[in-house]
């Protein structure tokens, strides 16, 4: 099974991308780029910006930016940190 951020939803494929605990441990929900030395690095983040800032990474996921807007509106609710 693959496991994704459960902030973002980037998949977590390597030690890597991983974020990180204040201690230096990997967290195992979260990656680098949301969550780092025990905390969130947006911790103000909302869902709707969220979603709104996926279509940045669009290139990177090979998908159309629109495509990664539907992904998300999709995706983002289900995860850990955005569940209600
Ligand atoms: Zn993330």
């Amino acid at each position: 099974m693959e496991t994704i951020c459960q902030s973002c939803g980037m998949p977590l494929d390597s030690d890597e991308v991983r974020g990180t605990e204040a201690d230096g441990s990997l967290n195992s929900d979260y990656c680098i780029y949301c969550y780092k030395d025990g905390k969130f690095t947006q911790p103000d983040l909302t869902l709707e910006e969220n979603i709104a800032s996926a279509a940045n990474f669009a290139k990177e996921a090979g998908m159309a930016p629109e495509q990664m807007t539907e992904w998300a509106k999709a995706v983002h609710p289900t995860l850990k940190r955005w569940k209600k």
